[in-house]
C-alpha cells in the first residue's frame, strides 16, 4: 500500500482503478512548406473546426444543464479567434515561413509562458486554457484522434494536468476522480470538478508515478490523501467515509423547509450565491431562502459580446421568477482582477463602481434590465466595491434616471426595489455609518475585504488565515453601523459558509448569510443547534 499526499481541490471520496490519460503526440515538427498561403488556408479550416468542436461541446453541456461548463467551452471557442493570439500565429507563419502546426504550437507556448510567469495564481491557471485551445487547433490540422481513457469502466483519471475540455468531454459517468501532478485549486479544471461533483487531488508531483496505472486506489478530495493499493483496513476507512457522507446528505434533507432559527429564537436567514439562473434549481433543492448574491459578471464573461439589455433582462427575470417571491439580490457588474473579460490580458485592472460611473452606459443598460426584471418577483439591486458616499449617491441617481425613463416608456417595474451595497473595502468599513444612511442594506464581501485589509496581493496566491481578528472586527464595525441605522446586514463572502464562524456571526447579530447552495443544509443544522447566549466575540480578540 502506498500513501500519497496532494492538495484536495474538489471534495468527495472516489474508489476505483487509476488510469493515466493517453494523449496522442501532436506532430508539430518544423517543416518549410513551399506555399505559406496554403498553410494559412489550412490554419483557417482547422480554426473553424476547433470553434465548431467547442461550440458542440458547449451545446451538450447546456443540454445537461451545466451552464458553467458551457460558458467555459464558449470562452475557449472565443479564444481560438482571439486577435492577439491569431496575429501571433500569422506572424510566426510569415516570419519563419513554416507549417501551421509549428506556428500554432509556438503561439500556444508563448501565451502559456506569459500567463504562467504571472505572480497571480488565477492568471497562471489560465495557461491550461490556452494550451487546450492550441492542442485543439493542432488536432484539426493533423487530423489526429482524441486523447483517450484506455478503459471502458469508470476510472480515477491521472495526468500531468487535465484540460478543462477533457474533463467535460469524458464526463462524470466516465470519471470517478481526478489525480494531477500539477494544477491549483483556482484553475478552471478545479472549478469544473467541484461543479460536476468529481473528487480531485492535484499537486502530487512526481509521487504520482505511471507505475500506478491500472492499480486500485482510494482518493479523498477533501484532505488530498491518495492510497494506492489500499489494504483491508484502508479500504474499510474509505468505505466508511463514503457511507458517512451519503448518510449526512440524506439526513440533512429533512431540514429543507425548516426555519433558520437558533434554539433560543435568533434568526439568521440562509440564502445562496449563484452565477447563473440555472443555479436556481440547486438553491431550491437545498432549501435556500432566496439569492443573497447573483454574480452578474458571469453573464458578461460567458457572452461573445456585451450582453444586450434584452439578454440580461431574460437572465434576471429567470432568476427572480424561479425564486417565486423569495428575495433575489442581483449584483451589478463586478469585473476585472481575476474576473477579466479579456482572458489574455494579465494587466486587467479591477474596475470599481467609480470606474463604471465614469462611463455609465454599461451600468445604465444593466439597471434597465434589472428594473424590468423587478416586475416579476422580489428583486434587489446591489452595487459592489463601494468606497465613498458619493459613489452610492451617483448609483442611486442612475437608478432614479432609469426608473424615470421606464416610467415615460410605460414599462412596468417595482419602484420599491431595494438598493444595497457591498462592504468589501476598508474605506467602506471606515465610513459605514455614513453609507448606512444611504443604503437599504449591507452585504459584507469578506473575500475582497480580507484581501484589501491585509494588503494581500492576490498574485502571491498564498492562502490567508481565515479567522483573523482584524477582518472579523471590520465585519462587526459594518454590522454595528448597519444596525444603528436600522438596516439589515448580510455576509456573502466565503467566510459566510465557515461553520466555525457561525457563533461569532450570531453574536454580532448578522441578519443573513449567503453561501453556495450545497452549504445551506449543513449550516442550517448548525444554526438550529447553536445557542446564541453561549456564543462570544472571542475570535475578535488578539
Ligand atoms: C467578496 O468579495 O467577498 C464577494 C462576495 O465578492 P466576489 O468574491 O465576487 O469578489
Ligand atoms: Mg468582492
Amino acid at each position: 500500500m502506498i500513501v500519497l499526499q496532494g492538495k484536495g481541490i474538489s471534495d468527495g471520496i472516489a474508489r476505483g482503478p487509476v488510469c493515466f490519460l493517453r494523449r496522442l503526440p501532436d506532430c508539430t515538427a518544423k517543416i518549410l512548406p513551399d506555399d505559406v498561403e496554403a498553410e494559412k488556408a489550412r490554419l483557417t479550416a482547422a480554426k473553424t473546426r476547433a470553434v465548431r468542436w467547442y461550440e458542440a461541446l458547449a451545446e451538450e453541456c447546456r443540454r445537461n444543464m451545466d451552464c458553467e461548463a458551457a460558458a467555459l467551452m464558449e470562452t475557449h471557442a472565443m479564444m481560438v479567434e482571439d486577435e492577439d493570439y491569431a496575429a501571433y500565429i500569422l506572424d510566426v507563419l510569415a516570419d519563419e515561413r513554416c507549417n501551421a502546426e509549428y506556428a500554432v504550437r509556438a503561439a500556444g507556448e508563448r501565451f502559456a509562458a506569459v500567463l504562467s510567469a504571472s505572480g497571480d495564481a488565477c492568471i497562471r491557471a489560465r495557461a491550461a486554457d490556452i494550451r487546450d485551445v492550441s492542442r485543439r487547433i493542432i488536432r484539426g490540422l493533423t487530423g489526429g484522434g482524441e486523447a483517450g481513457i484506455g478503459a471502458d469502466a469508470p476510472v480515477i483519471l491521472a495526468a500531468d494536468d487535465l484540460l478543462p475540455s477533457e474533463l467535460i468531454r469524458f464526463g462524470k459517468d466516465k470519471i470517478l476522480g481526478v489525480l494531477c501532478r500539477e494544477g491549483t485549486g483556482s484553475g478552471h479544471m478545479a472549478v469544473l470538478a467541484r461543479t460536476m461533483g468529481i473528487p480531485a487531488v492535484c499537486g502530487l508531483g512526481d509521487s504520482l508515478s505511471v507505475e500506478y496505472d491500472e492499480s486500485f486506489a482510494c482518493i479523498d478530495g477533501g484532505t488530498g490523501q491518495v492510497v494506492i493499493g489500499p489494504d483491508q483496513a484502508a479500504l474499510y476507512v474509505f468505505q466508511r467515509k463514503t457511507q458517512e457522507s451519503r448518510d449526512r446528505k440524506e439526513r440533512l434533507l429533512v431540514l429543507r423547509d425548516e426555519e433558520d432559527v437558533t434554539p433560543d429564537g435568533q434568526r439568521i436567514t440562509l440564502r445562496c450565491n449563484i452565477n447563473s439562473p440555472d443555479d436556481t434549481a440547486a438553491v431550491l433543492a437545498n432549501g435556500g431562502r432566496g439569492i443573497g448574491l447573483y454574480r452578474s459578471e458571469f453573464l458578461f464573461l460567458a457572452a461573445h459580446d456585451r450582453p444586450s439589455e434584452e439578454e440580461q433582462f431574460v437572465a434576471y427575470k429567470a432568476a427572480v421568477g424561479a425564486m417565486n417571491g423569495r428575495r433575489t439580490v442581483i449584483r451589478t457588474l463586478d469585473i476585472g482582477g481575476d474576473k477579466r473579460v479579456d482572458r489574455f490580458d494579465p494587466q486587467t485592472e479591477r474596475m470599481s463602481v467609480r470606474d463604471h460611473l465614469r462611463r455609465p452606459e454599461t451600468l445604465q443598460t444593466q439597471l434597465r434590465a434589472l428594473y424590468r426584471a423587478s416586475a416579476y418577483g422580489n428583486a434587489a439591486i446591489m452595487f459592489p466595491l463601494i468606497t465613498s458616499v458619493q459613489e452610492v449617491m451617483a448609483c442611486k441617481r442612475l437608478c432614479q434616471n432609469v426608473m424615470a425613463d421606464l416610467d415615460r416608456e410605460g414599462v412596468p417595474f417595482n419602484r420599491a426595489t431595494e438598493i444595497g451595497i457591498m462592504i468589501e473595502t476598508p474605506a467602506a468599513v471606515l465610513i459605514a455609518d455614513e453609507l448606512a444612511k444611504e443604503a437599504d442594506f449591507f452585504s459584507v464581501g469578506t473575500n475582497d475585504l480580507t484581501r484589501y485589509i491585509l494588503a494581500h496581493d492576490r498574485r502571491t496566491g498564498k492562502a490567508l488565515e481565515s479567522h483573523r481578528s482584524d477582518v472579523l472586527r471590520a465585519v462587526k464595525l459594518a454590522a454595528d453601523a448597519a444596525h444603528k441605522a436600522g438596516i439589515r446586514v448580510s455576509i456573502c463572502g466565503d467566510m459566510a459558509a465557515d461553520s466555525e464562524l457561525l457563533g461569532t456571526f450570531l453574536a454580532m447579530g448578522i441578519d443573513e448569510l449567503s453561501v453556495p447552495p450545497a452549504s445551506v443544509l449543513p449550516l442550517r443544522a448548525r444554526v438550529r443547534s447553536t445557542v446564541v447566549k453561549n456564543c462570544t466575540l472571542e475570535k475578535l480578540e488578539y
